[in-house]
């Protein structure tokens, strides 16, 4: 419901989360979790409610079969047939009526529980292995309730979208609705869900606490992903104001092509090499229009996440395939799943601290089937692009994990070389540097790694005890903190002093300044969101080399965050 009683231009404030000015009519996302009676029928009412069921049953087999008759959605056949197979189950309509009556359970509340109770026994029976079954089984649920409640999301193409909040999952399912721009009453800049609104360039504000409270469906909004500013029912000339705006960042952009054709040096000519931070093929564009040189970090976890197909180590390889080819002849850093954390997107995985949980390297080596499936398509990739493929593993926290892990990569190339494939079998091994444990410790960790990423989004978070999606601790949550500066110029050095690489591919690598202080740390490679490519190219261009270790060292002196905005700001101004 709307607070709001007439269209007075109004100002909401939240986090940016993407540049971008927009201006559009609204869609108010829900997710569509009806609230489930908790009353009880009467035996009489069972049977209307029964005749619901099946009723909602037809609705929802209707709705999958005209998926499975659409020629773009030709890769989701299996996973639709498995749902309309489950919506079929003669067990499934037994207990279910068998709730409505015997238990005198309206309809949606019988539903839901024996889905409840299924989503418990594939738990116990399959352990961790359970997320794929639990997406099919959940996902028909919430299909069924829907139907039941009459509550479909009515997500308009073209609009800009406000919603409480956003999983991961969620935004990739807009990718092909237009969406012009989002606006988020939770979350933070950093969260998963954040990052992936920035790679396809979607303008959007978060963290804005009250949108979906004072903004209605159809509503014309100001959406302002610079500032984190949106403005409701703008006047004219706030339209007007906007409307040159968005003029002058067509003009930018045009300008920004010219300068991505320019070299890669500093003003007294020192080397550095830019690279996108990439998740899906289509943000490859971008990439390649601001001449990224090549992919630093390619996060996985939507093969994942998209609940089909990662097993399938062919289509893991026609994945990773395309990304090479779009981004020859430069090197594709290939993340390992970072599944945990907040890119669990189902509520039956939540862990109570899941940032501190079962994620990244620690959930792979207790899922050996899926690692080496995922070893195995990056292996047998790695064949057809000699010396282009790095691997990189994500949340690692001790060094027995490493050795675990290059126990089970050998074992992986030895099975893929007897059995005749052709791999490089010279992939180099990097980490993430991203729990303190590693940054502390980083000669050992150096020593036994080909290269090493400094992830500054979890760094951050862990270094600082602040949760990155949390937008009520937000404002403690600042990759520029003094701890963070001298955690990664400890790492940068004993990058040297062993002869390994270092690179940053943690946001903080996409704030110009930050990127001209960490050049002056000795870190010469940079991965980011391809959408700030040009900006931190312009800084690095329009800098001296002596002049960023100047930065660096007054950074690494600097005691509060608050010297360190002042620092910042004056090297904006001297410009
Ligand atoms: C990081 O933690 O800085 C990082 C790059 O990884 P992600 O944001 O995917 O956790
Ligand atoms: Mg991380």
């Amino acid at each position: 419901m709307s607070d709001q009683v007439d269209n007075k231009e109004m100002h909401i404030s939240g986090a940016a989360a993407c540049p971008g000015i927009v201006i559009g009519n609204t869609s108010l996302y829900q997710r569509v979790r009806p609230n489930i009676s908790d009353t009880q029928i009467s035996d009489d009412e069972a049977e209307e409610h029964i005749r619901r069921f099946y009723e909602a049953l037809g609705a929802a087999e209707e709705e999958l079969r005209m998926l499975l008759e659409n020629p773009d959605l030709e890769d989701t056949t299996p996973f639709i047939q498995t749902q309309i197979a489950i919506l079929k189950d003669p067990e499934l309509h037994d207990r279910v009526e068998q709730e409505i009556s015997a238990n005198n359970k309206p309809v949606d509340s019988a539903v839901e529980s024996i889905f409840r109770n299924y989503l418990q026994i594939i738990q116990k029976n399959h352990g961790g292995t359970f997320q794929n079954k639990s997406v099919d089984i959940s996902d028909i649920r919430d299909r069924l309730l829907q139907i039941l409640h009459n509550k479909r999301d009515e997500i308009k193409e073209g609009t800009i979208l406000v919603a409480r909040e956003l999983s991961p999952r969620e935004i990739i399912s807009f990718s092909n609705r237009n969406i012009k721009g989002l606006i988020t009453d939770q979350g933070g800049t950093t969260s998963h869900a954040a990052i992936i609104a920035r790679s396809m360039n979607i303008p959007t504000v978060v963290g804005t606490q009250k949108a979906t409270k004072v903004i209605n469906c159809d509503d014309e909004v100001v959406l302002d992903g610079r500032n984190g500013e949106v403005v409701v029912h703008p006047e004219k000339e706030t339209r007007k104001k906007y409307r040159s705006l968005i003029d002058q960042q067509s003009q930018r952009e045009a300008d920004y092509k010219l300068l991505c054709k320019k070299p890669n040096k500093t003003s007294d000519g020192k080397p550095f090499s830019l690279q996108a931070n990439v998740e899906f093929t289509e943000e490859l564009s971008i990439a390649n229009e601001y001449r990224a040189e090549g992919v630093g970090l390619l996060r996985t976890e939507s093969i994942y996440l998209s609940g089909k197909g990662f097993k399938n180590i062919d289509r893991q390889v026609s994945f990773y395939t395309s990304i090479l080819e779009l981004t020859a002849p430069h090197s594709v850093t290939v993340r390992l799943f970072d599944v945990g954390g907040d890119k669990f997107f189902e509520d039956e995985h939540k862990e109570q601290n899941p940032f501190l949980g079962w994620r990244g390297i620690r959930m792979l080596l207790e899922q050996p089937e899926l690692l080496k499936n995922q070893l195995r398509a990056i292996y047998k990739t790695s064949g057809n692009f000699e010396g282009r493929i790095r691997l990189l593993v994500p949340m690692v926290s001790t060094i027995d994990e490493v050795q675990k892990l290059k126990t089970i990569i050998k074992k992986v190339q030895q099975e893929l070389i007897s059995e005749g494939i052709s791999i490089d079998e010279k992939v180099p091994i990097g980490l993430m540097v991203e729990v303190p444990s590693v940054a502390l410790k980083a000669d050992l960790f150096a020593t036994n790694a080909d290269f090493l990423s400094i992830g500054t989004n979890d760094l951050t978070q862990y270094v600082l005890a602040v949760d990155r999606g949390n937008e009520r601790i937000a404002n403690l949550y600042d990759q520029r903190h003094p701890a963070i500066w001298q955690l990664i110029k400890e790492v940068a050095e004993a990058g040297k002093r062993n002869n390994v690489p270092v690179s940053v591919c943690g946001e903080l690598a996409s704030d110009p300044i930050a990127a001209c202080c960490l050049m002056g740390l000795g870190i010469d490679t940079l991965s980011m969101n391809s959408v700030v490519l040009p900006s931190v190219k312009q800084m690095l261009r329009s800098n001296s080399y002596p002049d960023m270790q100047q930065l660096a060292k007054k950074v690494l002196q600097a005691e509060t965050l608050n010297d360190i905005d002042k620092l910042f700001s004056n090297w904006e101004t001297k410009k």
